[in-house]
């Protein structure tokens, strides 16, 4: 029996590329002077994805929502392997949180009603590790977080072995189910040549249409059509194909309000050595209450 895998993967900034422009004067990240990659653990999460693939067989299927520049890990996500790639993109998505983000993804894993959903943990740049367990939460299905292993899958019981850090934890759960994979999990594929060569002209209609900007004889709807008989056309879906209810999206769908950024540096003077006992301790817990760092 094969098993149909959803993969959410997202385009993050390279926080590992910091430089001095990478912040701009109101503590926000200058996204255009940082790369954009595929988010690592999500790398982790299509590999699994593609190893069950490999040896249930079955299909796998990548979701970006994002701008039209997220269509580039969708390119990834098929040229390492997956069989298909959607993008969620849509103006009314914009400044959605974890909670809008979580929605709208959830609308487009419901159409495709995959066996398994999988994700990475948590993405580098928001990094709140809340998407996951947010959609498996709103599709109402079993969710295995933290898997580090795949330890058995048969007919619609999945067994997974998750790290928690000071151990790990074998879950069974009833398929379907949603996973969130960490990156010990697996060493992602190096993409074969071909394939790559092949999937790198992969495009969104929307990628086709900007580049038709500046050559007006090109037929869009020809090259869609050209594209999606290759193999290489990127699905491209918006809030309305996903029947989404728009009050639980972008920024009215998002409870939580950013009122003031701050870049936060401590110099050594600012550090206080705590004696290490339990008077030490109270002190200290009783300090951070007066000025209201805690409590
Ligand atoms: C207060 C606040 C305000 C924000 N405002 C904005 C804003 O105005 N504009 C803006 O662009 N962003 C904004 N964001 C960021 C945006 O909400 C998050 O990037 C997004 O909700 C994902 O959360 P995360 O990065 O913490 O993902 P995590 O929960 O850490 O991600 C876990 C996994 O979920 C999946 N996933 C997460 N996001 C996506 C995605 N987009 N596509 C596919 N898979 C995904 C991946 O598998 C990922 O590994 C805001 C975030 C917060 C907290």
């Amino acid at each position: 029996m094969g098993y149909n895998c959803v993969v959410l993967v997202k385009q993050v900034p390279d926080t590992k590329r910091i430089t001095g422009q990478a912040m701009n004067e109101d503590g926000t990240v200058n996204r255009a002077a940082l790369p954009a990659v595929f988010n690592p653990e999500d790398l982790n999460a299509l590999e699994l994805a593609l190893q069950i693939k490999d040896q249930y067989g079955g299909s796998v299927t990548v979701i970006a929502m994002g701008l039209p520049a997220a269509a580039a890990v969708l390119r990834e996500g098929l040229y390492r392997g997956a069989d298909r790639a959607i993008l969620i993109t849509d103006r009314r998505c914009a400044a959605s949180d974890t909670l809008a983000t979580s929605y709208i993804l959830s609308c487009g894993v419901k159409k495709l009603n995959p066996d398994i959903v999988l994700c990475g943990r948590q993405a580098i740049d928001g990094d709140t590790a809340q998407v996951g367990p947010q959609i498996a939460e709103k599709l109402n299905l079993p969710q295995i977080t933290y898997v580090e292993t795949l330890v058995s899958l048969a007919g619609k019981a999945i067994v997974a072995k998750r790290n928690l850090g000071n151990g790990w934890q074998e879950v069974r759960s009833q398929l379907p189910a949603l996973l969130t994979v960490i990156d010990t999990a697996n060493e992602p594929r190096v993409p074969r040549a071909r394939q790559l060569m092949k999937c790198k002209s992969a495009q969104c209609r929307l990628e086709v249409e900007a580049a038709a900007q500046n050559a007006p004889s090109v037929d869009v709807d020809a090259v869609c059509r050209d594209l999606k008989t290759r193999g290489l056309l990127i699905e491209q879906w918006n809030l309305d194909d996903l029947k989404a209810d728009l009050q639980w999206c972008g920024r009215d769908g998002s409870p939580t309000k950013v009122h003031r950024i701050q870049s936060v540096v401590l110099a050594a003077k600012e550090s206080k050595i705590v004696e290490p006992s339990q008077s030490g301790i109270d002190t200290m817990v009783h300090e951070l209450i007066v000025d209201h760092t805690i409590g």
